[in-house]
């Protein structure tokens, strides 16, 4: 450990934190940080194990509860997210659980946005409500339904935005103040836009949930989640939950996501310029009738979009002509974009919301949720921008 460890992290601009937060370098002097792949941790004697175990003596003891190169990632979140702590998770629907776990009882109520990740609803619904939660979900832009769905019993409002995969936008400030009025937490899912577009804990969230396996790994290779949030919250209850129930983060994926944090910042604008100007060209073609993308100035909560975030990521959905079979037309038309529900990828992926990552909804649900039979989504990589339009133009062309 160097005197470098007790850096104010807050005192850098977010690019730096990105690139060196949290690293401790070794006796060795290495410059790259090390992996450390171990699962238990070796003691000098057993008064030092004894010691250890007992708490009184700072330090590892096994990879479940803490890791040299996970802590490195957790620190290294935190600062960018301008966090206290974080608890980094095997994966982002574990995230999500360690923070229901770690912060609720059972008899609690959560008001949701009603537009969440499929598997976010399917874990409240399905699972969560058999411990003795109790779930309401509100159109997440109206802030009159987030406050009439407010019980004695709430203890957290959770919502994402911007939400998949239709770019709506959620007011987090707003939404906050309607939580703490009613003495909730509000846990904002912050996967899509990441610390580099939109810091939820500045603007009044108290804990923020990733999947980091979408845009902070960033090429598809490893799966990954993360809570991050204050000492009490998450260095506490969540971690508390982590620790027993043990959804840990292995230290390869943090090393790997290490290497996601450093080039997040860039990826992130290169996504959100190369995405905005693809939603403009979508708007301009004869086939799509509608896109959604909140970088775009038609998109209704532009300015909303605009104060809370600084671009407008990776995501962009669009409705064609033809229904379902204009939609498959499209996906099936193209030849470089991979046909994947991934997102936040290098690589473009494209997929058809109703019958994949929305197909497990009613179609009720689905018509509440404004996800229709003719609509794509599109995550934009980094390839270039021309070669994407291309590959789309070639299905978009043959339903005019
Ligand atoms: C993918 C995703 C999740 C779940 O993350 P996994 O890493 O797949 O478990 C949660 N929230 C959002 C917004 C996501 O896109």
């Amino acid at each position: 450990m160097s005197d470098k460890d007790d850096k104010d992290w807050s005192r850098y601009k977010l690019a730096t934190r990105a690139v060196r937060a949290g690293y401790n370098r070794s006796d060795e002097g290495e410059h790259s940080e090390s992996i450390q792949l171990t699962s238990s941790f070796a003691f000098d004697s057993a008064a030092s194990a004894a010691a250890r175990f007992s708490g009184e003596e700072p330090g590892n003891i096994y990879s479940r509860f803490t890791n040299p190169t996970v802590r490195t990632f957790e620190q290294r979140l935190a600062a960018m997210d301008g966090g206290e702590t974080c608890v980094a998770t095997s994966t982002g629907m574990s995230a999500i659980l360690a923070a229901c776990m770690g912060l609720l009882k059972g008899g609690d109520h959560v008001v949701a946005g009603h537009d969440l990740f499929g598997s976010t609803i399917a874990l409240f619904n399905n699972i969560l409500t058999r411990f003795g939660l109790c779930f309401s979900y509100v159109d997440s832009t109206d802030n009159a339904a987030w406050q009439a769905a407010v019980r004695p019993e709430t203890r957290m409002l959770f919502l994402e935005t911007p939400s998949n995969p239709l770019s709506t936008i959620a007011d987090i400030a707003a939404v906050s103040g309607i939580a703490h009025d009613a003495g909730a937490l509000l846990v904002v899912d912050n996967t899509f836009a990441t610390p580099v577009l939109q810091q939820p804990l500045g603007q009044g969230a108290d804990v923020v949930v990733y999947s980091t396996t979408k845009h902070i790994d960033g090429q598809g290779r490893t799966m990954g989640g993360a809570v991050v949030g204050s000492r009490e919250h998450v260095g506490e209850s969540v971690y508390g939950f982590l620790r027993s129930a043990g959804p840990s983060l292995s230290p390869f994926n943090a090393w790997v996501q290490l290497k996601g944090l450093e080039t997040l910042a860039i990826r992130m604008k290169a996504h959100s310029a190369a995405a905005l100007e693809l939603a403009q060209w979508l708007e301009g073609q004869a086939s799509v009738e509608r896109v959604y993308y909140s970088g775009l100035p038609s998109h209704p909560q532009y300015a909303l979009a605009r104060k809370q975030q600084s671009g407008g990521g990776s995501v962009i959905a669009f409705e064609v002509r033809g229904g379902r079979d204009g939609a498959w037309h499209v996906i099936d038309q193209t030849r470089m974009i991979s046909i994947t529900a991934n997102l936040g990828d290098t690589r473009t992926t494209i997929t058809h919301p109703a019958t994949t990552t929305h197909g497990r909804l009613s179609d009720e649900e689905r018509r509440k949720i404004g996800i229709a039979e003719n609509l794509v989504r599109v995550s934009v990589g980094l390839e270039d921008i021309e070669d994407i339009k291309a590959d789309l133009q070639r299905g978009l062309d043959s339903l005019t």
